[in-house]
């Protein structure tokens, strides 16, 4: 009890510690580049998670940058749903000849433990290459990289053409309904634009060697299905061939051996060109195959054999949550199987509904549609969008293609999709794609990425904006 009672008052002094650690006042330094590691190491260090709860702090603590830069207390502003769940929104004012750029990061990661990492996952640690720690990469670099390129443009005296909108919110990993959505839903106007910046686009490295930029526009749709096998059951010493173990399990068995059929939006069909040109032999053959009509069978088995490509062609469904029986000696009465499906851009679910219900081929068996993301159509390939980042690209990475891509996970960037606002994946960190880390152990980003990151974004922001 007394144990108890001094833990929760040296919770209380900690966390109001942390509160005055986040408005104390920033000193802006004068070295672009420090500004950066200052303002990244400061957000490392906040155990954003969802068990934490220090999004808020976090949240003040990047608006105490802010308002050291001498930006008015009317441009920012700190709201959501809950009170550990705080956004920060803040508006860097242009002449308004334009609509604004809103430049989003998810301030909020996911959790680390400090037994399997290497490192203490919430302190900025570095060797010669790398930075590491939660969120070096998903996504506090570029939310620092926003953060400090507004307070440099400020210190520039730099006039846009449009208002630029930094939007750092804390829900992403979580389903995004307190963060962005909560700020889409409830304070629409800060954050109306003609586009935005999100994560979901990296370079790739392949030996220490630019590849390409890539710009994901598109995402792949979340979704949840259920399978249901029911049965009268009975005494588990008198078994009969109905059972609704074996009969989910076959239901089960054909969705894994169902393809979907190779659908290749417009994006997509950009990508597998530029894919085409990075890669050699037969791979490339291959990629360019996917550009054919009819799509040649042989080329089509060799890239679904990999996860990653068929992913990118076609909606997939895989079994990942089972339950089922309801004694030892039982026979089973129900078995239920749960069944995640990442659907392509602009799929219907009762369209993907009617079609699993067609591969589990028994009326017995009951087949639902349990919900999902936003349905969103990817993202236009704009004039405006895909010239500034070529142009930077170019500028900065001689001949390195600019790719653009569909993530088949999902980021904040669907429910702007969802409310109109074509949203760009492009952070021009480059990472190896080999050794990407989010969300993984010992998380970390080559230190030239970050700063090279820093200057496209910048660089980007500008083009896009004068
Ligand atoms: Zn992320």
């Amino acid at each position: 009890m007394m144990k108890n009672l001094m833990k929760s008052c040296s919770m209380i002094i900690l966390s109001l510690v942390f509160a005055q650690t986040a408005l104390a006042q920033r000193t802006i330094p004068t070295d672009d580049e420090q500004l950066l590691y200052e303002v990244y190491k400061e957000l490392i260090e906040y155990k954003t998670t969802m068990q934490e709860e220090n999004n808020t702090i976090a949240a003040e603590g990047m608006a105490a940058w802010l308002q050291a830069a001498g930006f008015a207390q009317e441009d920012i502003f700190i709201g959501g749903a809950l009170p550990h769940k705080g956004n920060l929104v803040a508006r860097y004012r242009g002449t308004g000849a334009k609509e604004p750029i809103i430049m989003m990061a998810h301030l909020d990661v996911v959790s680390a433990e400090r037994d399997d990492w290497n490192l203490d996952p919430f302190v900025l640690n570095e060797d010669d290459d790398y930075y590491y720690g939660r969120g070096t990469l998903d996504d506090k670099a570029m939310g620092a990289i926003f953060l400090a390129n507004m307070i440099r443009f400020k210190r520039e005296g730099y006039q846009p053409n449009r208002d630029l909108i930094i939007a750092l919110t804390s829900d992403e990993e979580s389903g995004g309904s307190n963060g962005i959505g909560w700020l889409l839903d409830n304070r629409p106007g800060l954050i109306q634009g003609a586009l935005a910046i999100n994560e979901g686009g990296y370079g790739l490295l392949q030996d220490g060697k630019p590849l390409a930029n890539t710009i994901q526009i598109a995402e792949k749709i979340y979704a949840t299905f259920r399978v249901t096998a029911k049965n009268p059951g009975g005494h588990s010493s008198l078994p009969r061939a109905d059972n609704a173990i074996y009969d989910l399990a076959e239901a089960l068995l054909n969705i894994r051996d169902f393809k979907f059929p190779v659908e290749i939006n417009d994006v997509m069909r950009v990508s597998f060109e530029r894919q085409a040109e990075i890669n050699t032999g037969q791979r490339a053959e291959d990629f360019r195959a996917l550009l054919t009509y009819p799509i040649p069978q042989d080329a089509l088995d060799r890239l679904s054999s990999e996860a990653a490509i068929n992913a990118q062609l076609r909606t997939t469904a895989v079994a990942t949550l089972l339950d089922g029986g309801h004694a030892p000696n039982a026979l089973p009465q129900t078995a239920v199987a749960n069944v995640n499906v990442r659907m392509l851009p602009g799929s219907d679910p009762q369209v993907v509904l009617q079609t699993l219900i067609d591969v589990v081929d028994n009326s017995e068996i009951l087949v639902e549609y349990r919900g999902g993301g936003s349905i969103t159509d990817p993202s236009p390939l704009s004039e405006e969008i895909m010239s500034a980042v070529e142009t930077v690209t170019q500028s900065m990475w001689p001949g390195v293609i600019v790719m653009p891509t569909m993530s088949t996970g999902a980021t904040d960037g669907a429910r702007m999709r969802r409310a109109g606002i074509p949203t760009y994946g492009t952070s021009g960190l480059f990472v190896d794609r080999n050794d990407m880390r989010i969300h993984g152990q010992d998380e970390r980003l080559l230190k030239e990425s970050l700063y090279n990151g820093y200057k496209f974004l910048y660089s980007l922001v500008k083009e896009l904006s004068q």
